[in-house]
């Protein structure tokens, strides 16, 4: 019976493929198994097999034409047997030219129209077009610089501070206490790497000044970046008045601004719970934790996400004795279960409590300290500690930015937008996360590049697949890409590299063998989908994962990447290697 030969599909975003050669002839007898034709895609070239025996009965896509993908470029058929030949495909092959290009919405309204293509170039064009920034964390400020460097007229305003939530009291200030903990840590084990130091300790008010000093640094850099790029910069609350009008105000001084555009950048708070007895002084977000006069005797933390589990790993360390008291089953939610086990156990080892499935119901003070109350599965606790750090999620601060005063579609106080991070009025952007799905500070300034293009006349679409996670506990975590249990959700069939670091000569070196480097991967072509790690520099490591994504690699393109020689990036290769039970440097897997 005849059957078609189709396009294959060699990658997740793969649309067509080329005919590169086709190694049988019409008319050739072929037998299943043998190679029939060779197509090439932009990043691969792959052999297709006849999945039947018979004759070559037609080539419907010649070689140096392109079809979509399942589209029919041949047909098998029976000896003597007859075929009929209209596929689309052999009608119209898509010629070789033509480009594949990712789907992009168009959408300008007539009075707001982006800056034609025509008039475009990367310095220059669309000259005059002048964009009011409101917010200046790292989806703010870069979306400015990106929209000044296309030749907009730009202006950025911040009510608090340049650098926003990410320099100030978010991801810069945290990690600079994190440095200092885990080196804090190597020292304290030093005698294991044949170091002695005596009276090692951590002097928490010469820490404090240096998060200042680090975080004024960047300040400053982000300040002055935004003034070489011709960026004016205005300190001042801002809030619509109409979809064209904004009130900028400042010590008791308004102006009105009727900018071209807008992008809103106004970045999330900390959610406070309704929780009785909440308000106490002791009972703090984590702004107050990254400015606390001393290390705390005790510390309970409401909310076990990666802002619970980093000030966890932090408080822990400098000797706080740290319970952690979290509403889901698991810490972590959407980690890969094998590291969030980890994870749990090191900070086991740190002293740290972990109750899950569990609900503070009431706070209330007593004798100087504070008592949490806790519902839990096994029945009723209280928790006591001199801080409550409450640390369950964050919201988008939409609430005075008038948004009610424009045609901003809103999904509570979540601003919605589209791919090209434009909101339901022609003019006005969002990014960041007052309106991502992602709260991150590099999503938030990948996102404002994509709002500043578009508004310049570019068509770039917003693309979460290669976004990376990061959690900076010791040993840290991070990720790109589907976990397993994602990945055999969405249908596909997974395979599982996995390589140890107790196995890799620079994690011994750093006496730092906690934790392992996994990979998900397809099974059909080994294209991989998604990688975790947890262990040292993981947050550093995950970036060539993230490039394996974005180029739809596979599995064979990280093993014959070479790695440098000793580095933990080592066992990225090694782990691979271990999808096909061929790692060198761990047994095989019986
Ligand atoms: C403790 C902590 C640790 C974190 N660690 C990391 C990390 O390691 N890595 C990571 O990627 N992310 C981390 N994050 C998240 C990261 O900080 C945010 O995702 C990021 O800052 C979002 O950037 P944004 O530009 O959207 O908003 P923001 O950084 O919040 O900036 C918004 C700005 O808008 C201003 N603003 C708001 N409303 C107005 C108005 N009406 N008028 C004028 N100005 C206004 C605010 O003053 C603020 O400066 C962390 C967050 C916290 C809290």
């Amino acid at each position: 019976m005849a059957n078609e030969i189709t396009m294959p599909k060699l990658g997740l975003t793969m649309t067509e493929g080329t005919v590169s050669e086709w190694k049988k002839q019409e008319g050739d007898p072929v037998e299943k198994g043998e190679i029939i034709l060779v197509v090439a895609t932009d990043k691969l070239t792959f052999e297709v097999e006849a999945e039947q025996s018979g004759v070559l009965a037609k080539i419907l896509v010649p070689a140096g034409s392109s079809a979509a993908v399942s589209d029919a470029v041949g047909i098998i058929a029976a000896p003597g047997e007859e075929v009929e030949t209209s596929s689309p495909a052999a009608e119209e092959p898509v010629t070789k030219e033509k480009p594949v290009k990712i789907e992009s919405e168009t959408s300008a309204s007539p009075e707001k129209k982006p800056v034609e293509s025509s008039e475009m170039s990367e310095a220059g064009i669309g000259e005059g077009t002048s964009v009011l920034v409101i917010g200046a964390g790292p989806g703010g400020y870069v979306s400015a610089i990106r929209a000044a460097q296309l030749g907009a007229d730009v202006t950025i305003v911040d009510r608090k501070y340049y650098g926003g939530t990410c320099l100030n009291v978010g991801c810069i200030p945290t990690k600079v206490l994190l440095h200092t903990v885990e080196l804090f840590n190597a020292v304290k084990e030093g005698e294991m790497i044949g170091l002695k130091a005596d009276n090692v300790e951590v002097d928490w008010s010469a820490l404090m000044k240096r998060k200042e000093q680090v975080t004024a640094q960047l300040v400053g850099g982000v300040r002055s970046l935004l003034s070489s790029n011709g960026v004016k910069m205005l300190e001042g609350d801002a809030s619509f008045i109409s979809d064209s009008e904004i009130r900028v105000s400042s010590s008791g001084k308004d102006q009105v601004l009727s900018p071209d555009y807008c992008i809103i950048a106004a970045g999330s708070e900390p959610v406070v719970p309704p929780v009785p007895g909440i308000d106490s002084k002791s009972v703090i977000t984590s702004n107050e934790a990254l400015s606390l006069d001393k290390v705390p005797d005790s510390m309970t933390i409401v909310g076990g996400g990666v802002i619970g589990v980093e000030f966890a790993s932090i408080f822990a360390s400098l000797g706080t004795r740290v319970t952690i008291v979290e509403m889901l089953p698991e810490i972590l939610p959407n980690t890969d279960k094998e590291i969030v086990a980890v994870l749990k156990s090191v900070l086991a080892a740190k002293g740290v409590e972990i109750l899950t499935s569990s609900k503070v119901t009431r706070f209330r003070e007593e004798n100087g300290s504070l008592v949490s109350e806790v519902k839990m599965s096994e029945g009723d606790r209280e928790i006591i500690t001199e801080k409550v750090l409450v640390s369950v999620g964050r919201k988008p601060s939409t609430s005075t930015l008038g948004l009610e005063n424009t045609g901003v579609k809103m999904d509570r106080a979540k601003i919605i937008i589209d791919k090209k991070m434009k909101t339901s009025v022609d003019s006005i952007y969002a990014i960041g996360d007052c309106c991502s799905p992602i709260m991150l500070a590099h999503v938030a300034s990948r996102e404002g590049e994509v709002a500043a293009e578009n508004i310049m006349g570019h068509k770039t679409v917003m693309d979460y697949k290669t976004n990376p996670g990061a959690v900076y506990t010791s040993p840290e975590i991070a990720w790109a890409g589907l976990t397993e249990e994602q990945a055999v959700e969405k249908g596909h069939n997974v395979k599982i590299g996995k390589f140890p670091l107790i196995a890799n000569g620079k994690s011994l070196i750093m006496n730092e063998t906690e934790g392992f480097i996994k990979f998900v991967v397809d099974e059909k072509y080994d294209e991989i989908l998604g990688v975790h790690i947890i262990g040292p520099r993981a947050t550093d490591l995950i970036v060539e994962a993230a490039l394996a994504l974005r180029l739809e690699a596979t599995i064979d393109e990280i093993v014959t990447t070479i790695h440098a020689h000793p580095t933990i990036g080592e066992a990225l290769g090694e782990a691979a290697l271990d999808v096909n039970n061929i790692a060198v440097h761990i047994p095989p897997r019986k």
